[in-house]
């Protein structure tokens, strides 16, 4: 196992297939004018399975994949069948919109997967239709069923957001009531890739919890998991649980073990800065194994402290272009 120089440990990668998406959620891309990047830009399934490999060999030990929309890439399950065989690779999750998985979701459990994020903001066809500019909220639901059915692990993740969906809070909590269900709701950030959306955070990770509260007076905290970046709750007699992550006050940097790479081979050892390695590059180079490690080692033992330290030694100025589509979440 090593450990960053703030002694966390790094063990978890985040994974971005793809830049593309088949919504087009307002919060993280623009409707129009996307500039997806072109495919020799993506990292290939060969990179993207030596660099898994390469880290296992370090000591990572579960994987994330995400995107953009990670099924709208091609093959994306012969990639999923090759990293669940490596050595080393002990969890494999999944971040997905859900619009195309409900048929794969048999063979996500054959691949061994061991939970998937479902991202739901509303349970309401219309509001859905609204939030992410597409009309596909029956397919998700699907989606979620299929998951349920099949025994794996769900989280829903929805993003909290001023005047789109508050009053659908809590039909979503309720998700919770009668299903193994993880709703966490989520402090929205200003990665919409358009800089015109940095938001003034009305929903911070309090308030959310006090709404919660007032919904649920009975609600009571829960242990978090270590490196969690959720504070959980649980609602009484309630099959699964509640929690809020706060995305944007960044008060769980402390524990924090993600290592994400964009769908173009860039690391970045934390959300909020501009990316620290190019990955895609020192393997287009030509360099071997024991080079990229210790390179990404140098990286690890250079993490920021936290999210505030990573914007600062930004070059470029604040993160308001980027989009999460291609950050992965
Ligand atoms: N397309 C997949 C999905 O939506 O689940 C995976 C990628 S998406 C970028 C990963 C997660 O990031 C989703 O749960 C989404 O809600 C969240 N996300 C995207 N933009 C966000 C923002 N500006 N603030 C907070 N969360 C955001
Ligand atoms: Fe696509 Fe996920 Fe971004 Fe929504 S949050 S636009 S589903 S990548």
């Amino acid at each position: 196992m090593i450990y960053d120089n703030h002694n966390r440990p790094i063990n978890y990668l985040r994974l971005s297939v793809t830049d593309r998406c088949n919504l087009r959620c307002f919060y993280c891309m623009p409707e129009e004018g996307i500039n997806y990047l072109p495919k020799k830009e993506l990292l290939s399934y060969e990179e993207m399975e030596r660099l898994v490999r390469v880290m296992s060999e370090l000591g990572l030990s579960k994987v994330r994949i995400t995107g953009g929309e990670p099924f709208v890439r091609r093959d994306l399950m012969d990639f999923l069948w090759k990293i669940s065989e490596m050595s080393g690779v002990e969890q494999i999750h999944l971040t997905t919109n859900g619009v195309l998985t409900a048929p794969l979701v048999p063979q996500l459990k054959a691949i061994g997967i061991k939970s998937v994020n479902l991202s739901i903001d509303t349970l309401d066809r219309e509001n859905f239709k609204k939030i992410t500019r597409r009309d596909e909220l029956p397919k998700v639901l699907d989606c979620l069923e299929q998951l349920l059915k099949h025994d794996i692990a769900v989280k829903i993740n929805a993003v909290v957001m001023e005047g789109k969906n508050i009053d659908d809070l809590v039909p979503l909590a309720e998700l919770s009531k009668n299903a193994p269900i993880d709703v966490r709701f989520i402090e929205e950030m200003p990665f919409n890739g358009e800089g015109n959306h940095y938001p003034t955070l009305h929903w911070t990770h309090k308030k959310i919890v006090d709404l919660l509260k007032s919904a649920y007076p009975e609600i009571y905290k829960i242990t978090d998991a270590e490196n969690s970046t959720s504070y959980n709750y649980q609602i009484p007699n309630y099959k699964g649980s509640v929690g809020v992550i706060a995305a944007f006050t960044r008060s769980f940097c402390g524990t924090c073990n993600r290592i994400r790479v964009t769908a173009q081979g860039i690391l970045k050892t934390c959300l909020y800065d501009e990316g620290v390695l190019d990955i895609k590059k020192l393997m287009r180079e030509g360099k071997d194994d024991g080079q990229i490690k210790a390179t990404l080692l140098d990286a690890f033992r250079h993490r920021a402290k936290d999210g505030y330290e990573a914007e600062q030694k930004r070059t470029t100025s604040i993160a308001v272009m980027e989009s999460m589509s291609t950050i992965g979440g």
